[in-house]
């Protein structure tokens, strides 16, 4: 089984303007709708699990999104659970919700999507899938374009700089993260038990400090941008609509 999980419970907090950004509209669709849908357009995904917040239970556009795709949501295709405080606690949930609904299995894979990724490459995601075969942790990610420094500290966006890394060394990571479901729910069991869990920020990390199985990127020249700021989705809605 291929379980294609999308993170929308996030609550928006760099965002601003008291506005959750998987909710805001693109040419009159929710951004968290762009990503069920190029899930559901890869025929491999055999369940997509959409993770909101509780507070967005009673939501006008989860309520609307359950009427459009109730042909889905009652055949299974896709099931609504409830995230948790941060994105890996959301992520956890997925997990203890599959397997306890489905059981885990050696041959299950699973890609967990940020929603905040709208643009998203359908044939990206396809490649991604593929390389499961070969690989137990696998992300999209782009080479670094601009230079990289390291910083000592920031003050009123002023930087002092440390000294400049290599960038040749380094990769940017996105989303999807795809895993073999049984190294990722075993590294998590392992990782809910840490008490600083800040500094994770993504689900490849968890799988590379709490298990054996080595991590692999996908470099991809399609531009995967999260929506973390109002410009982010200024550029978000220029790509969607060309
Ligand atoms: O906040 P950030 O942009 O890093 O979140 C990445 C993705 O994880 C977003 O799509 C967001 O909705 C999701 N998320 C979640 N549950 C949380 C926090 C974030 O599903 N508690």
């Amino acid at each position: 089984m291929l379980y294609g999980v999308i993170l929308a419970a996030g609550k928006s907090k760099r965002f601003g303007k008291n506005k959750k950004k998987q909710f805001l509209l693109i040419n009159k669709k929710p951004i968290f709708i762009y990503s069920v849908d190029k899930f559901l357009s890869l025929k491999k995904i055999d369940k997509i699990i959409l993770v909101i917040d509780k507070n967005d239970k009673d939501n006008k556009l989860i309520k609307k999104f359950f009427k459009d795709y109730k042909s889905y949501i009652t055949r299974g295709k896709i099931t609504i659970i409830i995230g948790g405080n941060e994105r890996y606690d959301s992520v956890y949930n997925a997990l203890t919700y599959i397997s306890s609904s489905y059981g885990i299995s050696n041959i299950d894979k699973i890609l967990i999507h940020d929603s905040a990724r709208p643009n998203v490459n359908v044939k990206d995601i396809d490649k991604l899938i593929k390389l499961l075969n070969k690989y137990k942790a696998i992300s999209l990610g782009s080479r670094l374009k601009d230079t990289i420094k390291e910083i000592k500290s920031i003050a009123n966006n002023i930087a002092d700089i440390k000294n400049t890394k290599d960038r040749n060394k380094y990769t940017l990571v996105s989303t999807p993260q795809g895993f073999d479901l049984k190294t990722l729910l075993k590294s998590y069991n392992i990782f809910n038990k840490v008490k600083n869990k800040s500094r994770f920020t993504d689900d490849l990390q968890i799988v590379e400090e709490y298990s054996k199985v080595k991590s692999y990127i996908l470099i991809t020249n399609n531009n995967n941008l999260k929506i973390t700021t109002q410009n982010d989705l200024n550029m978000i809605k220029y790509l969607l609509s060309n």
